[in-house]
């Protein structure tokens, strides 16, 4: 094989990740089939949802590449596991909201599912003992989380570019993007780009026709059919996509 796995480096509560022999510049990424809510309060987990989430996550990258938007993917190796570059990431959590869902629509006291008049952009600061809280841009700097507000407003743009694609790219297979959950990191080559995953955890998926919840709300929600949805959403991207990827 072409790559060469190498020490264990971190687990997070998704993912393993290991050093890949003889390139610094690369890691080697497994996904779990463990899935978390609320800061990992609540855990569960169902059989080969790594392997249907790392799946997902690879026809959304190589669709965004398709549309000139670069991520830290780089090969498969197995079912469940990837290749993707080494990156610095950025300390934030970047939230692109089309449609009120969630925490957030509690907060403004708006009824989940309606709609906003233009996407909403947020940052969220990653740190799991603070419970990643939300940041404004100056809150994000005076912390160090971003190197300076070009950088943010970088962050943005391209969470933007990301979501228009996404909205596309979920509406031809009759799903509404609600919202989504980005990272970004620095490349060793000094390029901002995407990392981390977009499956049916780090986003919000509704059938267009029905308004049937088809990610991760499912689970946190007690909901059922978890397994199910992540299923559909897997079937309805390789058909409506595969052939075009
Ligand atoms: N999200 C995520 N990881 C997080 C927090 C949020 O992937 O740590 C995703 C979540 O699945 C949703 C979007 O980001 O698609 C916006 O989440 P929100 O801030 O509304 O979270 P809530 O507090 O309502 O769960």
């Amino acid at each position: 094989m072409k790559y060469q796995k190498g020490e264990f480096r971190y687990e997070g509560k998704a993912k393993r990740i290991f050093e890949v022999v003889g390139s610094p510049d690369l890691l080697w990424m497994e996904f779990k089939d463990s899935l978390t809510a609320f800061n990992a309060q609540k855990k569960g987990s169902f059989s080969n949802k790594g392997v249907i989430n790392k799946q997902i996550a690879v026809l959304i990258f190589r669709y965004l590449s398709s549309r000139g938007i670069k991520s830290h993917w780089v090969a498969d190796v197995s079912e469940r596991e990837w290749i993707c570059q080494r990156l610095t990431i950025i300390p934030l959590e970047v939230v692109v909201r089309n449609w009120l869902a969630g925490s957030t629509a509690k907060k403004f006291g708006i009824e989940e599912g309606t709609a906003l008049k233009a996407p909403l952009v947020e940052f969220y600061y990653k740190k799991d003992e603070l419970n990643d809280p939300f940041v404004s841009d100056d809150q994000a700097l005076v912390i160090g989380a971003a190197q300076d507000q070009a950088q943010l407003n970088a962050l943005k743009k391209q969470a933007l570019a990301v979501n228009e694609a996404l909205v596309h790219f979920f509406s031809k297979m009759g799903i509404r993007l609600i919202d989504f959950k980005i990272e970004f990191g620095v490349s060793e080559r000094g390029e901002v780009i995407l990392g981390d995953e977009i499956t049916p955890d780090s986003c919000r998926l509704w059938d267009l026709a029905t308004n049937e919840k088809l990610d991760k709300d499912r689970f946190r929600r007690d909901l059922g059919r978890v397994e199910e949805s992540y299923q559909e959403v897997l079937k309805r991207i390789t058909s409506t996509w595969e052939s075009q990827l």
